[in-house]
């Protein structure tokens, strides 16, 4: 039996046959065939593996959800730049590559320089433009794409790309285990989305000879355990067992009220990105959408999507969760979250900068058309409007300012929407936490944003690795900020909700709803373990 502890990357535990998944490398040995006849070959390979990606893509939206299914869109996107082709032309006609090493190396340099960048969103590109290239190899050397096992494994490669774990037939992917990788990479993302362990950085011990060898996978605690004797193999089973016996019992409080001991009622309400997430809130029972981020309708195409658009995809939200509340968050994009043609300017310190509702109030004719499309589809269900990154009463005065105007012309064109729609705003700055009194004269409720309430707070970027051991949502600094929003939003006779992930976590429970929380909105997955630790408190 060898063990070896990695990073935990997604959770859950599983005991199988593992299966070594290697990538195809390129053929170097493959002789030039002149310069037209290889840039065919390219263009050609190129314009298969875009096709094999839309598929992913369409695949990944109806499985998985939305925001994974823009991870194949932007591999397409980045296939088909101008400057990746020009770089393949380049060593193709000036090095007499082979097509196949021409786009390795363009590969290459595309990536490093997206690594070098210094920024957090570029450098995650990296990866897909490696995933989206290996791609264009494989179909050159009529090599694998996916892994493609016999039978029920957990999946061990040095590293994943997104698009190996979504190409798999997801009933025989049980885990994957990398020897390399990150728990932050979309590949862990993925694993945690599908609701499989996941363990990355587990060096050697993830290589080829574990192929074929009887392991466990522990995602709770980062562990890979190859050969398990017969009593690590029979506790992982049994873990495993009350694990699914959990889930099943969780089951038996659908239907039921989200009652303490002591008989206060609490919201459990769901977070979603996409439509897919949304069936996934109701299949769990959830409240409501606590928080149904927009960015996703922006992100995933090349150009903005148009008043209708954003009406039909708000409405169906709307009109699935028929009647039970739907919070829509105006777009938050900047910081990490952009597409080119938004053309936001580069920025020293993007996560200050020009994000969220300072973007949509410097750009009136965008936020008119997402407050158009969410007040037309109140009219078809119960629907509220919130607004990110608020840090001033002037924010806040803006917004309902830009609203209003959105309501008049929709009133003079005689289109309807609910007369009561209720508006809030997100409390994930400090300023928000600390003039929350003077905030809470404006709206019907605030959400608290812990995400980044956390990162303002304590000076330490969220997607920074280097200062995670800084980044702790439940440091007493954020916990007294949250607990003066609260204060101030029963002061002032409104509801107040948590929709960072700080309100998954059940060792925080009891303080949230003593302060006064009176919602919680969590990720599908975790509306039923939530509302059982809810039912244990007095
Ligand atoms: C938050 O900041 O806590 C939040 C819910 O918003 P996001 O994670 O989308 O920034
Ligand atoms: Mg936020």
């Amino acid at each position: 039996m060898e063990k070896t502890y990695g990073t935990a990357a997604s959770p859950g535990i599983v005991r199988a046959r593992a299966f070594f998944y290697e990538r195809v490398v390129p053929v170097s040995g493959r002789p030039f065939s002149g310069a037209e006849a290889e840039l065919a070959r390219f263009l050609a390979a190129r314009d298969e593996a875009v096709g094999q990606l839309l598929g992913l893509r369409d695949k990944a939206s109806v499985e998985i959800g939305e925001e994974e299914a823009a991870i194949f869109e932007i591999g397409a996107m980045m296939l088909q730049d101008e400057d990746y082709a020009a770089c393949v032309e380049e060593a193709v006609r000036d090095r007499s590559l082979a097509a196949e090493r021409a786009v390795a190396e363009a590969s290459e340099s595309f990536s490093a320089q997206l690594a070098a960048s210094g920024d957090a969103y570029l450098s995650a590109r990296a990866a897909d433009v490696k995933d989206a290239s290996a791609r264009v190899v494989g179909i050159l050397c009529g090599g694998r794409t996916a892994p493609e096992p016999d039978g029920p494994v957990v999946l061990v490669a040095d590293d994943l790309l997104p698009s190996e774990t979504v190409s798999m037939d997801r009933s025989l992917l049980l885990g994957i285990a990398t020897s390399g990788g990150s728990p932050n990479a979309h590949t862990a993302i993925l694993a945690r989305s599908m609701g499989i362990p996941a363990v990355v950085c587990l060096g050697p011990a993830a290589g080829r000879s574990a192929h074929g060898r009887d392991v466990v996978l522990d995602g709770d605690n980062g562990v890979l355990v190859l050969d398990p004797d017969a009593a690590e193999a029979g506790a992982a089973d049994s873990r495993a067992a009350e694990a699914a016996a959990r889930k099943a019992s969780l089951q038996s409080l659908r239907g039921l009220e989200n009652r303490t001991r002591g008989g206060r009622l609490v919201d459990v309400f769901a977070n979603a990105g996409s439509q897919a997430d949304v069936e996934a809130a109701l299949a769990n029972d959830a409240g409501g959408i606590g928080l149904l981020r927009s960015e996703f309708l922006y992100l995933e195409k090349d150009r903005y999507p148009t008043e209708e658009e954003l009406f039909s995809s708000y409405r169906a939200a709307a009109e699935s969760m028929a009647g039970r509340k739907v919070v829509i968050r105006t777009l938050d994009v900047g910081a990490d979250k952009s597409a080119p043609y938004l053309g936001l300017a580069a920025e020293e310190n993007p996560a200050l900068g020009l994000r969220a509702v300072r973007l949509c109030l410097s750009r009136p004719a965008l936020f008119n058309t997402q407050l158009r499309a969410i007040l037309r589809a109140s009219a078809y269900g119960t629907v509220a409007i919130m607004f990110p990154m608020i840090a001033t009463v002037r924010d806040v005065e803006e917004c309902l300012r830009a609203l209003d105007g959105a309501r008049a012309e929709l009133q003079a064109e005689g289109v309807s929407f609910d007369p009561c729609l209720e508006t809030g705003i997100m409390i994930e700055t400090p300023a928000a936490a600390l003039v929350a009194a003077d905030l809470a004269s404006l709206v019907d409720f605030f959400s608290v944003g812990t995400n980044d309430l956390a990162q303002y707070t304590l000076a330490a970027d969220r997607q920074n690795a280097a200062v995670r051991s800084y980044y702790d949502q439940g440091h007493p600094a954020v916990m007294r900020l949250i607990g003066m929003a609260a204060r101030a939003a029963k002061d002032a006779g409104l509801w107040i909700g948590v929709c960072g992930e700080l309100a998954a976590d059940a060792s925080r429970t009891a303080e949230l709803l003593a302060m006064g929380v009176d919602e919680l909105s969590v990720s599908p997955s975790s509306v039923l373990a939530l509302r059982a630790r809810i039912r244990e408190l007095d």
